[in-house]
């Protein structure tokens, strides 16, 4: 049968037969007029139910999203039917509204900027990392154009014809301190894909990486071209005569020195930043460093200054060849920096589980600019007397690694032409248990 015969069985069977028999009953009883009033109230009675359903159906499709359908209407059986497969609908939109959010956390969470432009250059969609690169917003900026909100020359005309190969480079429009490059990928037939990388880093990176290779390229320059140029003297012969041949000779091995110094220094250097953590740490017996570094201190001065220890708590927990490396280097500025006769204490003081180690001298002083950077590779206050004292700039860099390695920070107080303190704290985990002794 066909649905539509079925619908018509159906209706004649549970509406229509039981009203006539009911009539045919009233008419062999009572006879042709109560069998006809009969019928017609039967006939108004089923159409007055299917009407209050269609009513009741009418206002709970009106009725907000997840109400309960009325009793009577969920009682029929098409109406449980309607009711079972809206819950279905409704289940499967929660889960691709589910899924959708998801994706949406997801390419949120991507640190690349993602941008969907149509074929005239519309915004559709973009993600999180969009808005701090280029400054695009959703859904304020749904439906602009691009190139209205990201006004960097050039931009325009490199989304209209993008090069595969090379990006373009833009600073964001929010924060122009950083900087980003951004590809075109098309999407679909007429789509496309802005992608923006945050490159701030990397290129940073990179300019520093260029500025150490020429700083070195420098540092070994100078002392390169004074061996040369007095290599050229030797050859010729008969031009210097022995006491010429001797100082030059002097000259030319104090210019290698230096060179050999600047190789160590950097090799220090690059250990300390290949390794995060020294190879091995013990118990360092500070009143036997100060020692030390005393005998050190006085040798390089050659009686110029006057040099006092203060030694003072119990040792720390560290590398000892390292700790000397650092201590060793910030006493040694203290030298070269104080002119003769100025004094310079070298001190160890253990106060409230606070540990320092301080070199204080009473030299020439750094003025305040400089000194958030005179850690820095390289970087110096004077190049003539840092060079004079056979500097190689990289001194305080080995200090501020070797401190980091050891959990420990600089703090440098200096004034110009009273002298510097600098300053070395450990935590208080790296103190040793027992006193160590006073020198
Ligand atoms: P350098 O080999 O040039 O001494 P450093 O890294 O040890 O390099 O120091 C960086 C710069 O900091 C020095 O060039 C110098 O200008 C300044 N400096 C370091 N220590 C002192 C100090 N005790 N007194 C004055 N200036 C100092």
């Amino acid at each position: 049968m066909t649905r539509g015969g079925r619908w018509v069985a159906k209706f004649l069977l549970t509406s229509v037969l039981p009203i006539l028999c009911l009539a045919a009953l009233a008419w062999l009883s009572h006879g042709p007029a109560w069998a006809w009033a009969l019928a017609t109230l039967g006939f108004c009675l089923v159409a007055m139910v299917r009407s209050r359903q269609l009513s009741m159906l009418d206002a709970w499709l009106d009725a907000p999203d997840g109400s309960e359908p009325p009793a009577s209407v969920a009682g029929g059986k098409v109406f449980r039917k309607l009711t079972r497969k809206l819950r279905q609908d409704l289940r499967g939109r929660e889960v691709v509204e589910a899924r959708l959010r998801s994706f949406r956390e997801a390419m949120d969470a991507v640190p690349d900027g993602l941008v969907i432009l149509d074929s005239s250059h519309q915004i559709h969609w973009s993600n999180r990392a969009a808005g701090a690169h280029l400054g695009i917003r959703l859904p304020r900026d749904t439906g602009a154009i691009i190139e209205h909100l990201v006004r960097t020359p050039g931009f325009a005309e490199y989304l209209s014809s993008p090069d595969a190969d090379t990006p373009f480079v833009l600073q964001s429009p929010a924060a122009r301190t950083r900087v980003y490059t951004v590809r075109v990928v098309p999407l679909g037939e007429r789509n496309k894909l802005v992608v923006s990388l945050d490159v701030t880093d990397a290129r940073r990176v990179e300019s520093m990486r260029s500025t150490f290779v020429a700083n070195v390229s420098h540092e070994l320059r100078t002392p390169l071209t004074v061996v040369s140029g007095f290599l050229e003297h030797f050859a010729e012969d008969g031009v210097l005569d022995t006491e010429q041949r001797q100082q030059f000779a002097r000259l030319m091995s104090d210019q290698t020195a230096r060179m050999l110094t600047l190789v160590d220094d950097l090799l220090t250097l690059s250990r300390l930043e290949a390794e995060d953590a020294p190879a091995s740490e013990e118990d360092v017996d500070m009143a036997d460093l100060l020692a030390q570094l005393l005998a050190e201190g006085q040798s390089l001065s050659e009686g110029r200054h006057r040099l006092a220890v203060s030694c003072e708590g119990p040792g720390v927990r560290g590398n000892r060849k390292e700790l000397h490396s650092a201590f060793g280097n910030l006493v040694s500025n203290a030298i070269r920096y104080t002119p003769a006769g100025g004094s310079i204490g070298i001190e160890w003081r253990v106060r409230d589980d606070v540990a320092t180690f301080s070199v204080r001298d009473s030299g020439v002083g750094i003025a305040a600019e400089h000194l958030p950077r005179v850690t820095e590779r390289f970087y110096r206050v004077d190049r003539g007397r840092s060079r004079e004292t056979g500097g190689t700039g990289l001194g305080l860099a080995i200090v501020k690694h070797i401190l980091l390695r050891h959990q420990a920070s600089l703090a440098i107080e200096s004034e110009v032409g009273e002298g510097s303190t600098f300053r070395v704290v450990f935590p208080a985990w790296r103190l040793q248990p027992a006193v160590s002794g006073a020198a």
